[in-house]
């Protein structure tokens, strides 16, 4: 299913233009127009899901393995040194377009990309609490 008020869906079905890195029945990768680096990359999957809590689960398992395939293929494109997989999940989570996708983001040394987050330390009682209330759940 589509929704047409999605962007996501209106570019991966290729009825906005794009710069399509790769295309099969699932899925387009194509390049972000706002880049965190040269190279960067998002997997697009044709059908519309918000995000990974309604992901179909075969889709999920396409869309790893396709992450896995592009990123292989584009260190050797980009010569890059590394790279980082980003997935937004809700506007809490960084989330802006509400269509599933992967972030696919090459890494070179030095060039700023900002994924940090400051470090915690795991409380005795954090751990607890999750571990119990997990033990609790019946989902
Ligand atoms: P999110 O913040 O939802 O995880 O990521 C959305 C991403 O989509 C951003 O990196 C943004 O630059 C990119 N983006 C938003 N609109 C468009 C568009 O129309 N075309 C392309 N190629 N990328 C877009
Ligand atoms: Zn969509």
């Amino acid at each position: 299913m589509q929704d047409e008020n999605c962007i996501f869906c209106k570019i991966a079905a290729g009825e906005i233009p794009s710069a399509t890195l790769y295309e099969d029945e699932d899925f387009r990768v194509i390049l972000d127009l706002g880049p965190a680096s040269k190279g960067h990359a998002l997997i697009l999957p044709k059908e519309h899901y918000r995000n990974l809590f309604d992901l179909d689960e075969e889709i999920a398992a396409k869309a790893m393995i396709l992450a896995k395939k592009m990123i292989c293929v584009m260190k050797e494109v980009l010569g890059c040194d590394g790279y980082n997989v980003v997935q937004n999940n809700e506007e809490v989570a960084g989330q802006t377009v509400f269509h599933f996708h992967m972030h696919l983001i090459p890494r070179y040394k030095d060039d700023n990309v900002g994924l940090e987050w400051n470090v915690g330390s795991l409380s005795d009682e954090d751990k607890e609490d999750i571990l119990n209330k997990l033990r609790e759940y019946r989902g």
